[in-house]
């Protein structure tokens, strides 16, 4: 008989055997530097493991899990989906969830988005859109157009393609040598504005920057990609809306595509339904994913205006077909599931409740931003993030090498709570069904895991 105790041990040697894990270092959980779980079900916003412990999901499972796990309106899509229709090629056939996951996507859209293209992931949906826009242009004639223009400290994914609109040294330096190479725009990160500069300023002034970078190299950009309002896995930087409105200008004025990544900003985490609504702009080409199953299952959308199909739009012989493909293409189980998630949004006030939750996020993480190794806490709706440093006043970081953000975690597991940073930022990202006793916990134990970190 296998003690409860050791249940975990028994499912992670095994796993040890046989699974490599992402974005992790092995000999971390071969040497017991990070706990390695075994989950073996999920409710709402909790995960449970192998041995009955449960941890609050403060991350929403990597940003996926909207509305909490095992959501039953997302349950009950998911089951009378199967009972019709698993998969069928995309290529010479539809089905109705992709045709009405399609049309319903478009109605809650930005205006002007008027088709979608299905992949199966976030960073798949990336090297859609870069190729949907070098390509646009050369079914115009215009061949000159082969440059990108990413932000500083953005992240878009980590295929060959996506990795290298990334500017995340941790992912993207290995391979630098492979990638094709962007023209970096400076970040409008409101963190690193001046002293006495606020966020609207700072703003504004990267949008200088592009827009001297733009009148240098214009010609040659065929798109600019952006993560609006939040770089998230940059350490959820975030910026001013109005750098959204003068993005728009100069990509209109320079003839660039505006790309807009909203794979983890989509679906209400940021407060609107999707971050541009913020800045009331309108992209060229919007990617969805993670939320867009609410976290159930793999899908993500790429929407494109009128314009750019068109400009794919022609006889066989022209030779201007987009080719792109995926196996999993609009699969009908993830788009039943995404359909469910539309619905959820058109019949609760979602916006309104989450408006509610992220008041209270908010008064709970105040007292953080006092304490003497956070430099800051901000918030953009159900995103709320803690600078955490060697020193407040000065903001002087900890040396990398200290692994503090990852003490933090550690001691947000031993009390149950999944708080997974990014370096040194530690972060609030629920599930929009989180409740206040859950909030207090989740901010009782944020302040414990604070302490313990930056301890000497
Ligand atoms: C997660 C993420 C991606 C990549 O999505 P994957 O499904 O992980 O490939 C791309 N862009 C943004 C903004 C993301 O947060």
């Amino acid at each position: 008989m296998t003690s409860p105790e050791s249940i975990n041990a028994v499912w992670n040697a095994r796993d040890l055997a046989a699974l490599w894990h992402p974005c992790t270092q092995m000999h971390d959980h071969a040497a017991g530097i990070i706990p390695l779980l075994p989950i073996q079900s999920a409710q709402g916003a909790w995960l449970t493991d192998m041995q009955g412990q449960r941890y609050l999901d403060a991350v929403s499972s990597w940003w996926t899990c909207l509305f909490g796990h095992r959501d039953p309106r997302l349950v009950a899509a998911l089951k009378t989906q199967l009972d019709e229709l698993d998969h069928v090629l995309l290529a010479g056939f539809g089905h109705a969830p992709a045709i009405e996951l399609a049309e319903e996507l478009l109605r809650v859209a930005p205006s002007g988005l008027s088709k979608v293209f299905y992949a199966d992931n976030g960073s798949a949906a990336v090297e859609v859109a870069l190729k949907m826009a070098f390509h646009y242009y050369r079914n115009r004639g215009d061949g000159e157009r082969t440059k990108f223009v990413a932000l500083g400290n953005g992240y878009h994914g980590e295929t060959l393609g996506a990795l290298a609109v990334t500017d995340v040294p941790l992912y993207r330096r290995t391979y630098a040598p492979l990638l094709l190479e962007p023209l970096f725009a400076p970040s409008p990160d409101a963190y690193l504005a001046e002293p006495g500069e606020d966020a609207e300023a700072c703003a504004l002034r990267a949008a200088e920057g592009l827009r001297e970078l733009l009148e240098r190299q214009g010609r040659s950009v065929c798109a600019l990609i952006l993560e609006p309002l939040v770089q998230c896995a940059g350490g959820m930087r975030m910026y001013h809306p109005r750098y959204l409105t003068e993005v728009r200008r100069l990509c209109d004025a320079h003839g660039v595509l505006l790309i807009a990544d909203e794979i983890a900003t989509g679906f209400g985490r940021s407060g609107t339904l999707f971050a541009c609504e913020h800045a009331g702009i309108a992209p060229d080409l919007m990617l969805l994913s993670k939320g867009l199953t609410g976290g159930m299952l793999p899908l993500s959308a790429v929407l494109a205006t009128s314009a750019i199909h068109d400009a794919f739009y022609a006889e066989h012989a022209a030779g201007k077909a987009f080719l792109h493909s995926h196996s999993y293409t609009g699969n009908p189980l993830a788009c039943s599931v995404a359909r469910a998630v539309l619905r959820i949004f058109a019949s609760n006030p979602v916006l309104a409740d989450n408006r509610a939750t992220a008041a209270r996020m908010a008064t709970l993480a105040a007292p953080l931003a006092d304490h003497p190794h956070v430099a800051q806490v901000r918030q953009t709706g159900m995103i709320l993030a803690i600078e955490m440093v060697a020193d407040a006043r000065s903001r002087k970081p900890f040396d990398a090498s200290e692994r503090r953000g990852l003490r933090a975690y550690r001691h947000a597991l031993s009390r149950g709570v999944l708080l997974r940073p990014l370096g040194d930022v530690l972060y609030w990202m629920p599930p929009y069904c989180i409740d206040e006793d859950e909030l207090a916990l989740l901010a009782t134990v944020t302040r414990e895991a604070i302490d313990v970190a930056s301890a000497a």
